[in-house]
């Protein structure tokens, strides 16, 4: 018996139901990736963390007997294609949310109808897959946090899928190239891969203690960077979340209840697929104005808010933006410049390495008031965020060396610097705000 896995979002070979699936079912086992002509459209950034991902993953099904074969076109018919090539009487595949995603899964299970391949859908991508726990009077899914994450610590999680440690490919396969490495857009980006993902995640296991009292330090390097190898399924989110919970303690609880925050979107994204381009939350009277300028001041880091800058500037450097950072930029475009999320959505996922719908357009949704926050109206004074979560300013020298000469504090509001030492900077004045409560910005 053969069947094939089809691998999208799971780029691993450590607790992967669909692989661990098809090794059960079958003596001889095809691991499949389709380059998709789709894939030519993602950022610089996300495609280099996927070839690298794919290379490794390469690499450890060639230490286990078989290899990753990669085929180019339609996935639903290169994967039909395949099966049929090599007499596969099943194939298995791990589901996802997104639209996209799920129109594929629709038309691969007719594919496979029509064929008599039989195909199945496992968990993978989240803890708790999306629809696992429903909230009670019939809704279809948890449109507010906390019983979400209330009814997610209680409810049973699968068991971790077995590691195959041998897997036999049919003989006389092309098992295809990959594609050559895409360039780096950001010099600080994380490598990509399951090797790198698992290596990060136990040094992380051994620095997580401290984390619910430094993850929203700027500076620090007190969170886990583990958002790519997530987003990607280099690592489990399941065996993540395991980990954590094994060691116990207002850290790891605090690290796993972010994990459910990001299966959190994912059930709101599986039951609202156009998360990423429509308020989720319609009730709200929104009006986001069109400026050009203001956006491209944004994006570029020179808004003259110090620690907006640092954000916008990390998010280029690395393809990463720590959170505290992701929130003041993200509220500084809706709730002071007045922008439209959709403009914020777009250019994270432009950069971001770890950037997804759920994840990138819940968030903003969250902070634009459009979303799941119980309260909308919410805003961040950036300065106090900045006074709060960079208390001496080390995370805006990092990212602005123009401010570097500003000792302590006061980088965070350069306006309030002697003109005779505002004078000396190379750095602009702070963009109008679109609110008339700006207060942080009187001298
Ligand atoms: P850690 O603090 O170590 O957290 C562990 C894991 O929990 C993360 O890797 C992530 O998978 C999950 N997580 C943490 N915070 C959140 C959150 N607020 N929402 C959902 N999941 C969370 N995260 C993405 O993975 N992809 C995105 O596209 C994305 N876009 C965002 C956009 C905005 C405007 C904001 C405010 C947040 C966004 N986040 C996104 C959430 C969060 O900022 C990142 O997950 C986190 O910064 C990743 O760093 P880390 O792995 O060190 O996180």
């Amino acid at each position: 018996r053969t069947a094939v896995v089809l691998f999208t979002r799971d780029l691993r070979v450590r607790d992967n139901p669909a692989l661990a699936a098809a090794c059960a079912a079958a003596e001889q086992v095809v691991p499949l990736f389709v380059l998709d002509p789709r894939l030519r459209g993602i950022s610089p950034n996300r495609a280099l963390f996927l070839h690298q991902s794919l290379t490794d993953l390469r690499e450890t099904l060639r230490r286990k007997g078989a290899d990753l074969v990669v085929r180019e076109g339609e996935p639903v018919a290169e994967a039909i294609r395949l099966a049929r090539e090599v007499g596969a009487e099943g194939i298995a595949l791990a589901a996802d949310v997104s639209g996209y995603a799920r129109r594929r899964e629709q038309r691969l299970d007719r594919e496979c109808e029509r064929h008599r391949i039989s195909l199945r859908l496992l968990p993978g991508t989240t803890v708790v897959p999306p629809g696992g726990v429903r909230p009670g009077g019939g809704g279809d899914h948890y449109r507010v946090f906390s019983p979400y994450h209330r009814a997610w610590e209680s409810a049973r999680w699968r068991d971790e899928a077995a590691t195959p440690h041998k897997i036999t490919l049919p003989p006389g396969i092309a098992v295809g190239r990959l594609p050559k490495a895409p360039d780096s857009e950001s010099p600080g980006a994380a490598p990509g891969g399951e090797s790198e993902g698992q290596r990060r995640l136990k040094a992380w296991l051994r620095h997580l203690g401290p984390y619910d009292d430094l993850h929203d330090q700027m500076a620090m390097d007190g969170t886990s960077r583990l958002s790519g190898y997530l987003r990607f399924g280099c690592v489990s989110p399941l065996a993540v979340a395991n980990a954590a919970r094994e060691i116990g303690g207002p850290g790891p609880d605090a690290f796993v209840r972010q994990l459910c925050w990001r299966d959190f979107y994912y059930q709101a994204t599986a039951a609202f697929p156009a998360m990423s381009t429509e308020a989720y939350r319609k009730a709200g009277d929104y009006r986001w104005r069109a400026d050009e300028d203001a956006l491209k001041h944004w994006q570029d880091g020179s808004t003259g808010v110090p620690v907006v800058d640092a954000g916008m500037r990390q998010l280029r450097a690395e393809g990463w933006m720590h959170n505290r950072a992701r929130l003041i930029t993200a509220s500084f475009l809706t709730k002071h410049l007045g922008l439209d999320w959709r403009d914020g959505v777009k250019w994270f996922f432009r950069w971001l390495i770890d950037g997804d719908v759920p994840n990138n357009s819940g968030n903003w949704q969250w902070v634009a008031g459009t979303g799941h926050d119980t309260r909308p109206h919410r805003r961040f004074n950036p300065i106090r965020q900045a006074e709060r979560f960079d208390p001496d300013g080390a995370y805006v020298r990092r990212y602005v060396p123009e401010l570097k000469s500003v000792d302590g504090k006061a980088v965070h509001q350069p306006w309030r610097l002697p003109e005779a030492v505002r004078s000396g900077l190379d750095y602009p004045g702070p963009l109008e705000s679109h609110r008339d409560d700006a207060v942080w910005l009187r001298p």
